[in-house]
């Protein structure tokens, strides 16, 4: 699997299926297709991944993989053009909101299921943030993430330059 600099697993999220179907802008068999988050005025689907690295997807159709609303405005264009083109984008609960920290756009790596003690304790600070501007205690939001099913989702982002940890959640 090719490489996404912001999007670590993008099979482990699920917005890659194993499904061989054919690919709308190569025209060539892929084993993984993309049935992400794609905004674009056309229904399109089963882009392969080298289709959304390299820009052809975005640029045939006009589209982007994540939407640029709330995105930090001072990134390099660079970064911006691959985050929006060439990055296949994540499901969010609430509002699109994808960190940036250290001049760049952070690296998305997972969905968080559970968090324990350690988890907290590595990351009191950002979780004391999150739960605070979800209006919880640290206790009541880390019960609310762990949850079976729980509706409520916690994802993680990583600074590519610093390793610093970014948390995003909110109700789906
Ligand atoms: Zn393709
Ligand atoms: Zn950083």
């Amino acid at each position: 699997m090719i490489e996404f600099k912001y999007h670590k697993s993008p099979i482990k999220n699920n917005v890659f299926v194993e499904q061989n179907e054919k690919c709308p802008v190569c025209d060539k068999y892929s084993i993984y297709s993309y049935v992400g988050p794609m905004y674009s005025y056309d229904d399109v689907e089963y882009i392969c991944p080298i289709c959304i690295s390299n820009g052809r997807a975005a640029k045939k159709y006009n589209a982007e993989f994540v939407d640029d609303e709330f995105l930090d405005k001072k990134i390099k264009k660079e970064y911006l053009d691959t985050l929006l083109h060439k990055t296949p984008g994540v499901f969010f609960p609430g509002q699109e909101l994808w960190p940036s920290h250290c001049n760049d756009f952070c690296q998305f790596e997972s969905a968080i299921k559970f968090i324990d003690d350690k988890y907290i304790n590595e990351n009191e600070n950002e979780i004391s943030r999150l739960a605070a501007l979800n209006e919880m205690t640290v206790a009541f939001f880390v019960s609310e993430v762990n949850k079976d099913y729980s509706p409520f989702w916690c994802l993680e982002f990583k600074c590519l330059h610093c390793n610093s940890i970014f948390l995003v959640a909110d109700y789906e």
